[in-house]
């Protein structure tokens, strides 16, 4: 197929490589400037995107996405795919999609989750909103960047799956790591902790498989300093993206705000920034009850 792909950073970079691998012929675009093994480079996201039958997108936010679409889509031809990878905003998500529908082309959302390692090996996970057709045709290159693709609904229920999952994730981490905390203080060996509540009801992913405690479990960031891994900046980014949906679909979230509010102090009033956001551990750990 032929391919454009606007957005070449730490995500797209490494995803377009492998479709360009794998024999498609990749052209790309970012802002930055960038080269990535076997893409060829455009001047312009409009000259990478005319002539594709598939288009993918991978930025930042939902503002920019916005703006990278309305450039793009009146260049690309009739029936081509617009695929956006990006973590965005539900609303933009379907805006965008709708308004590649209307200019006769095929769109899904389809943010992923594996970070950047799961970009680079090819494994990610790719959750999808769109038509069966739309999906359909994005699907061959979902099996060369990732190991797994779910549709999940039409436009937008790839962004809504992606907050969801994330908005427990962040609320899970830091119940782990505030239950570490406590145990500390009630003098209880961190392994027998891991070994109980692995195995126990209190189980789950940040426990058994991400596990904040340095030396504790499987390997994680917490055994290299709490390096990221996935940040803890990104994490509170997905949180924000939740609680504007919850807004937006007048849903009671009360754990996923505290999350946001406590990731937003963590990140931006302490020394959260450039962490895993698993570092939540350390952050309860210096604390009292105050
Ligand atoms: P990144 O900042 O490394 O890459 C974004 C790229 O977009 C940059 O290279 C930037 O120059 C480019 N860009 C910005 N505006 C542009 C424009 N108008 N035209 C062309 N290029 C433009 O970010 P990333 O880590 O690759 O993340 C990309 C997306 O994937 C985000 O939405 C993020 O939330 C999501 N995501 C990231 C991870 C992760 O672990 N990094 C995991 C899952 C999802």
């Amino acid at each position: 197929m032929q391919i454009g792909f606007i957005g070449l950073g730490n995500m797209g970079g490494p995803m377009a490589a492998n479709l360009a691998k794998a024999g498609h012929q990749v052209t790309g675009f970012d802002m930055a400037d960038v080269s990535i093994d076997g893409v060829t480079m455009a001047e312009s996201a409009i000259a990478a995107a005319q002539g594709a039958d598939v288009v993918i997108t991978m930025l930042p936010n939902g503002q920019i996405l916005r703006a990278v679409a309305a450039d793009i889509i009146p260049a690309m031809s009739e029936g081509a795919a617009f695929v956006d990878c990006s973590t965005v905003d539900v609303d933009s998500a379907k805006a965008v999609a709708q308004q590649a529908e209307t200019a006769g082309l095929l769109a899904v959302d389809a943010p992923v989750s594996g970070g950047i390692g799961g970009a680079s090996a090819g494994t990610l996970t790719f959750m999808a909103g769109g038509s069966e057709a739309a999906f359909g045709k994005a699907a061959p290159l979902f099996d060369i960047m990732g190991q797994k693709a779910v549709h999940c609904g039409d436009s937008g229920a790839g962004q809504s799956a992606k907050i969801c999952n994330n908005m427990i994730l962040g609320v899970t981490m830091i119940a782990t790591c505030e239950a570490f905390a406590l145990a500390d203080k009630l003098g209880l060996d961190r392994q027998k902790m891991f070994d109980v509540v692995s195995t126990s009801s209190g189980y789950s992913w940040t426990m058994n498989a991400y596990c904040p405690a340095p030396g504790v479990g499987p390997q994680s960031p917490a055994d290299n300093d709490y390096q990221p891994g996935f940040a803890a900046d990104l994490m509170l980014k997905d949180l924000r993206l939740s609680q504007q949906a919850a807004e937006s679909a007048d849903a009671d979230t009360p754990m996923g705000q505290a999350a946001t509010e406590l990731y937003a102090t963590f990140v931006e009033q302490e020394d959260g920034l450039g962490m895993d956001f698993s570092a939540m551990l350390p952050r309860f750990e210096k604390r009292g009850r105050d």
